[in-house]
């Protein structure tokens, strides 16, 4: 098998990894790399500053000792499989960075005879990209679950970021669509990653994946355990996906029920509101709850707290400001810096970034409710 015969296979097979931000598009090789085709593998990731970064995302192989009931590559599985050489797949993901085409690499894998044999052969191709052809692109690295701890702190030196997927928040949802795999076990390869990050004072972030919508669990559960292993330092974001069906299987929801984007997309706002604007789980929804699809879980939040409301615009504290919808960190800071040199007039808000319409139901300026239709604000 070529090396772009693999690439086609294990390029395809990592798309269902969301623990890291990205969508797949076609990128076109330069003329001069094996003539002009498409390559697949290709994905841009969205950074923490909004930059988008071409990525090559693919598995290390997709051979795979576990059978986990949902996924494309599990045990049982008739697929075509495929496995890269560390040194191709290190020439590979080099070439197509040296000629601009990626600008990352995101390597995952399935875990072929086991979680060790696999992820050596995985450091093997991060330590040629780093050590042997000064690779300095940005690099994500799979933690495989179950490694050994000298593995996890090798990761975590020569990455940009590293995962662990969880895939789900409760123990009994593992056990049924993942056998073979432990939650003490997957959070434990974070915690490690936590502690030679630490040790060894290295940027390195954390991530992990849980699955949506494959089992009963609720948003509330999820939300739960994003929250309690942010408090704990154990990630810096957890990535939502939506499940999408590829097995037909009596543990799993029926093979025709759509991917429920929309409550992914829900759980994420939710996310961002819990790790910047300072909620809890517990003031988004309750025990045994899933957010509301209707609306954002930040207007559902104001709307059952008109104790709160309204909010003062020329006095509000900057935590205040943030739970007004349509006020974000970034426009609250900007009307915080700029309101005491200011007269605040109904001019000019929705240049500081604020969503004008959102806001105004939430709001006054000098005691009254702005007029709508209006601009506010002017200097
Ligand atoms: S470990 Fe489970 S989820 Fe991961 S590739 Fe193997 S079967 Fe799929």
């Amino acid at each position: 098998m070529t090396v772009w015969e693999k690439l086609e296979i294990l390029g395809a097979a990592a798309s269902y990894d969301h623990s890291c931000t990205g969508t797949g598009f076609k990128r076109e090789a330069p003329a001069s790399f094996e003539g002009r085709r498409r390559i697949p593998g290709i994905y841009l990731a969205q950074t923490a500053d909004g930059r988008c970064l071409p990525l090559l995302k693919v598995l290390f192989t997709n051979r795979c000792r576990y059978d986990c009931v949902y996924c494309v590559n599990r045990a049982s599985k008739d697929v075509p499989r495929a496995s890269f050489e560390p040194r191709e797949l290190a020439e590979l993901a080099m070439e197509l960075y040296r000629k601009g085409v990626i600008r990352g690499i995101f390597l995952s894998s399935a875990v072929a005879r086991s979680a060790d044999y696999t992820m050596e052969r995985m450091l093997e191709v991060a330590r040629l990209l780093r050590q042997v052809y000064s690779f300095r692109g940005y690099l994500h690295l799979k933690l495989l679950p179950g490694s050994d701890p000298e593995l996890v702190r090798q990761a975590v030196r020569l990455a940009n970021r590293v995962s662990a997927n969880l895939e789900f928040v409760r123990r009994k949802s593992l056990a049924l669509l993942a056998p073979g795999k432990e939650k003490r076990i997957l959070v434990g390869a974070l915690a490690q990653a936590r502690r030679f990050k630490l040790e060894e004072e290295l940027p390195t972030s954390l991530t992990t994946q849980v699955i949506v919508g494959a089992t009963q669990e609720t948003d509330y559960d999820i939300l739960r355990a994003a929250q309690n292993l942010y408090r704990q330092g154990l990630l810096k974001r957890m990535y939502f996906s939506a499940y999408l069906p590829v097995n037909d299987d009596h543990r799993l929801p029926p093979k025709e029920t759509p991917p429920p984007l929309l409550r992914e997309r829900r759980l994420y706002e939710a996310d961002f509101l819990m790790r910047l604007y300072g909620f809890s789980y517990e003031e988004l929804l309750g025990p045994g709850k899933n957010l509301d699809l209707a609306k954002d879980p930040k207007l559902s939040w104001a709307e059952r707290h008109p104790e709160f409301f309204p909010v003062e615009l020329k006095k509000a504290s900057y935590e205040e400001l943030i739970r007004v919808p349509g006020i974000g960190p970034r426009s609250a800071k900007k009307l915080l810096s700029l309101r005491k040199d200011c007269v605040l007039t109904t001019k000019g808000l929705a240049r500081l970034g604020i969503r004008v319409e959102r806001a105004l139901p939430f709001i006054t300026i000098g005691g009254k409710r702005p007029a709508r239709n209006l601009s506010l604000f002017s200097l």
